[in-house]
């Protein structure tokens, strides 16, 4: 099969969350599944050139697009993820204008999103489907990712159904979080060059502003989801579903839940470059040694017998953090010592910055973005904390599991269906979790996991390996999307 995967950021080239590690992830695995995948995403001005040696793809030359009333020119870099079998060709669309800025899609304080999103995301939805007919890459199926990349399909439905070019061409459409659903002005509509009858309330309209997640759900062949409880909650109330709920339901008959992946060679305590220590089941001591690393680096006092409570996360109120400010205080009388990683929020950055000065011996706090950060978090704490409000499918916590680190979880989302709730005598399950979204249940749960460490550590240590034994890698998921191209190609 010939796939377009198209996304607006991608792993090692440009991040903000998970969608990114799947980005560099799924379309690897299906390479590797002997499929012809094609990565398309923007050159952003932090895409480092040199070190992933992007280079102008040959042949191809400029790819203009109008948007609205202005005319504006993409070239085309190449580079690639993956090496062997799981290569795979990574196009950028590179345009000055539009994505040599600092941030992604905000200003680099990620709290005031760029006007001019719409306008960004029309350019690079539009030149993508183009790029496919200047390399003369006729895709079977073309997935497409959140909002940023949602407009393709009824590009694909409405400006090509003419066209012989795109006549096999399908559309799976990848919803990662159904909270950020591009919503612009009515203005935006013209930008979209759509016709007018998709103003309506059944296709794009969304009261009375454009919805581009919309136009995915509505006119993808199929819809995916990235577990299969998340599709279940988006589809059941407007808390989960966002006012996208009832169109859900409607579309329910092609929405799929497939739970995302880990990249291990990526996220693996066997192989991980990034950590002082490299450690796996049969040799989980060495832990331990990135464990007194973390601790150095936070500059916290080194307490046997204490387990380290990790966080790494975009502060946002998705995440939990209104149920940890309110248990935060009770919680570090005990003997744990707590150390978060994270930007966002300026609330969520203060309230933790508050706690280092309140706790200095028991919390450690990293505001800002560092990837090597979080490998030594993942790899040197003992717990991980992700109390989310909902969660997509969340892949901390599988990568928790594979550094060894029992991951403490309220059940929503990819949280519920990757973590099995340790039963009462530890006998069974690889994390910690509670269901009622409260700081009363959420520190109840940590207290049953703080009983286990300090006083079971030989049952902890089985809870450890359990998780460190499950197999969360891609080449499963990477199977069901491709039965899943199977299936809407036969429609
Ligand atoms: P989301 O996509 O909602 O942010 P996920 O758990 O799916 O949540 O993915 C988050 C990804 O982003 C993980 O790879 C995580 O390690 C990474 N991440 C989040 N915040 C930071 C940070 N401040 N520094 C480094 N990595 C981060």
């Amino acid at each position: 099969m010939n796939i377009l995967f198209v996304s607006s950021e991608v792993e090692p080239f440009s991040k903000t969350g998970g969608l990114a590690d799947v980005s560099g992830a799924l379309p690897k695995a299906l390479q590797a599944l002997g499929h012809d995948v094609r990565v398309v995403t923007p050159q952003y001005r932090n895409v480092d050139v040199k070190k992933h040696i992007l280079h102008l793809a040959d042949g191809i030359g400029e790819i203009t697009q109008s948007i609205g009333d202005k005319t504006t020119s993409a070239s085309i870099m190449i580079s690639s993820i993956g090496k062997g079998a799981e290569e795979t060709p990574v196009y950028f669309i590179a345009n000055k204008y539009y994505f040599d800025r600092d941030g992604l899609y905000s200003d680099t304080n990620r709290n005031a999103d760029y006007p001019d999103n719409d306008e960004r995301f029309i350019f690079f939805s539009k030149v993508a489907l183009e790029l496919c007919k200047r390399i003369n890459f006729r895709p079977h199926i073309i997935h497409c990712n959140d909002w940023q990349s949602a407009l393709i399909c009824p590009y694909l439905k409405l400006f090509y159904a003419q066209d012989s070019f795109f006549a096999k061409t399908k559309t799976v459409f990848t919803i990662h979080n159904l909270a950020y659903q591009g919503v612009f002005g009515k203005n935006a509509f013209e930008n979209t060059g759509l016709p007018n009858w998709t103003y309506d309330r059944e296709f794009l309209e969304f009261y009375g502003c454009i919805n581009f997640m919309k136009a995915g759900i509505v006119f993808a062949d199929a819809i995916t989801t990235v577990s299969k409880r998340y599709a279940e909650e988006i589809c059941s109330s407007e808390e989960f579903g966002n006012k996208l709920e009832g169109l859900l339901r409607k579309r329910k008959n092609v929405l799929f839940g497939i739970l995302n992946g880990i990249d291990t060679t990526i996220w693996n305590p066997a192989v991980d470059k990034l950590i002082p220590a490299r450690f796996d089941m049969y040799n989980l001591e060495a832990k331990y040694k990135n464990k007194e690393s973390l601790i150095k680096s936070f500059r916290l006092p080194h307490r046997w017998n204490v387990p380290i409570i990790g966080i790494i996360s975009r502060l946002v109120d998705q995440k939990g953090f209104d149920i940890i400010a309110g248990m935060a205080h009770t919680l570090l009388q005990h003997n744990v010592q707590m150390i978060i990683l994270g930007s966002g929020e300026p609330k969520y950055e203060r309230m933790f910055s508050e706690l280092q000065k309140s706790f200095g011996d028991k919390v450690g706090v990293y505001l800002g973005f560092n990837n090597e950060m979080a490998h030594l978090i993942e790899a040197g704490s003992d717990m991980f904390l992700m109390p989310s409000k909902y969660e997509p499918c969340g892949l901390n916590q599988m990568y928790s599991l594979k550094y060894g680190t029992v991951p403490i979880v309220r059940a929503t989302g990819g949280l519920d269906d990757t973590i099995e709730n340790v039963s009462e005598n530890g006998e069974t399950g690889t994390g910690f979790k509670f269901w009622n979204y409260t700081s009363g249940d959420l520190y109840n749960t940590i207290m049953r996991a703080l009983a286990f460490y300090q006083y079971r550590p030989d049952v902890w240590r089985y809870i450890v390996l359990r998780g460190m034994a499950k197999d969360y890698s891609w080449e499963k998921s990477a199977r069901d999307y491709e039965q899943l191209y199977k299936m809407v190609l036969l429609h």
